[in-house]
């Protein structure tokens, strides 16, 4: 067995004890990689994977120590910025660009003895749900290379599904970590918003926007999450809260927690495979004693025009730093200023990118604002007080990750109305800044993975791990 294939607690071990470097590590994750590029339909997980400036950053690690990652390398979603190293957040008008600074959940993976070792494949700006929207092309679903790995953080979900990568770091706007974490077969988290520092990166929907950890097993992703955790004073949206050590909880056992089942998750558009899928989750907690209570959450069915209308006003002002003057490449020089804007603009960004740029400035345009954006914000608040609501009867609330497995590449490209529509259970989350994670719990006839997602009240992190483990557990001893 290669390293690659290994978990973080067998490599930490292996580590601490003197048996392996983190070299050793890195070479069998390049002879994965190397071999995955012979396949006929090669991943394209990565964006890039520099073997001379990982092993500077290996000499530069923290070696005085005695570190939880212990020299772990974990690869990196490729909208965050690690220092001295290319951050093109999939698109062509970053393509050029390198980090003059680390992220703060980079450099609080370093403390920890992470090493950043590589940047994954993404769609561009973090807008898709399939990862077919990045300027480097496709990536592919380990499971099926004929499918969709899921978006937009499909380049960290297939390479921590096929151990192209150990772990990684990942964001989730609307289901970026969850989604694609289901569709590939692994866990993911995204934390509360405010849990992990936003200090580093690079924005799509402020409001949204989370740092987690995407791993092959639930204590991976507790001892991933425990290292990049914690308040930054450089970012104003980080909270002050107390960080519990997430590891403790895995395996904790469930202890009477009580949990909620929405019903406005199980209707119409859902799978019945996914569905049966989900429900022997639910089965397998209710046998670990859990009581199980149907509850609603009656505003979800805004959450999809709420989700697309505030994240994509949002975009439009953050990408308007994007103009090949401050930020991105100059594809075009000119004296004429507007034509400058426009033409770097039309030739960087991409077909999806444009699309929301152009429906986040409709809803932000005077004689509009009231009637889509304010209305949007107002929807918001209706969902979190439902989710507020339930919390006050239940600890965790379970539901399906995505109505549908993976699909085909190219079946909903020119659909972007479908593609929306299947974020339907995984926005309402990120609406109401709460933790959820996607469990793997099942396989569809076709052998696609179907994960289950289990959202906890804000800063309740630890009763997610505690839950997700118990589906782990009973998962494998399905198989
Ligand atoms: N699919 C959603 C979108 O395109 C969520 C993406 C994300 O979480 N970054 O906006």
């Amino acid at each position: 067995m290669g390293l690659n294939e290994c978990t973080l607690v067998e490599l930490t071990e292996k580590l601490r004890i003197g048996e392996i470097t983190t070299s050793d590590i890195i070479r069998d994750i390049e002879s994965a990689i190397t071999q995955d590029e012979g396949n006929k339909y090669p991943l394209n997980a990565y964006t890039s994977f520099d073997i001379e400036s990982i092993e500077k950053e290996i000499k530069s690690q923290n070696k005085k120590e005695d570190t939880l990652l212990k020299g772990v390398p974990i690869a990196i979603k490729d909208i965050i910025n690690v220092m001295d190293t290319p951050t093109t957040c999939g698109s062509g008008i970053l393509k050029d660009y390198i980090s003059p600074y680390d992220a703060t959940a980079i450099k609080n993976l370093r403390k920890n003895g992470g090493v950043p070792a590589g940047k994954l494949n993404m769609d561009e700006f973090a807008m898709g749900s399939s990862n077919e929207n990045s300027y480097f092309g496709v990536v592919r679903n380990p499971h099926d290379r004929k499918k969709i790995p899921g978006g937009s953080s499909g380049g960290a979900a297939a390479a921590v599904s096929a151990n192209l990568a150990v772990a990684a770091l990942a964001s989730d706007t609307g289901g970026s970590i969850r989604q694609p974490a289901s569709m590939c077969g692994i866990f993911g988290i995204k934390p509360t918003y405010g849990r992990v520092s936003r200090f580093g990166l690079i924005a799509y929907a402020s409001s949204f926007d989370q740092i987690g950890p995407i791993t092959n097993t639930v204590m991976d992703g507790a001892i991933l999450l425990d290292a990049v955790s914690g308040y930054d004073p450089k970012d104003s949206t980080s909270a002050n809260e107390k960080v519990p050590c997430f590891r403790d909880f895995v395996g904790k056992g469930l202890g009477g927690l009580r949990i909620g089942i929405p019903e406005e998750y199980f209707g119409e558009g859902l799978n019945s495979e996914v569905r049966d899928i989900v429900e022997r989750g639910i089965k397998i907690l209710s046998e670990a004693n859990a009581s199980v209570k149907r509850i609603a959450l009656k505003y979800t069915r805004y959450a999809i025009a709420c989700y697309y209308i505030i994240a994509t006003a949002e975009a439009s002002s953050n990408l308007a730093r994007f103009d090949g003057i401050r930020y991105g490449t100059r594809f075009v020089d000119t004296e004429d200023l507007e034509t400058l804007y426009r033409e770097n603009r039309n030739i960087g960004f991409g077909d999806e990118v444009k699309r929301r740029i152009l429906l986040g400035t409709f809803a932000l345009s005077s004689g509009y604002y009231d009637a889509y954006y304010l209305k949007a914000q107002r929807a918001r608040t209706l969902i979190r007080e439902d989710f507020k609501e339930a919390f006050r009867e239940v600890d965790i609330i379970v539901t399906p990750v995505s109505p549908i497995a993976a699909w085909d590449i190219g079946e909903l490209i020119d659909d972007p109305l479908q593609m929306y529509l299947s974020d339907v259970y995984t926005v309402p989350v990120n609406l109401a800044g709460l933790p959820a994670a996607s469990v793997p719990c099942g396989k569809t006839k076709d052998r696609l993975p179907v994960g289950v997602q289990l959202i906890a009240d804000h800063f309740n992190e630890a009763d997610i791990f505690r839950v997700a483990r118990i589906i782990e557990e009973g998962e494998k001893g399905a198989e």
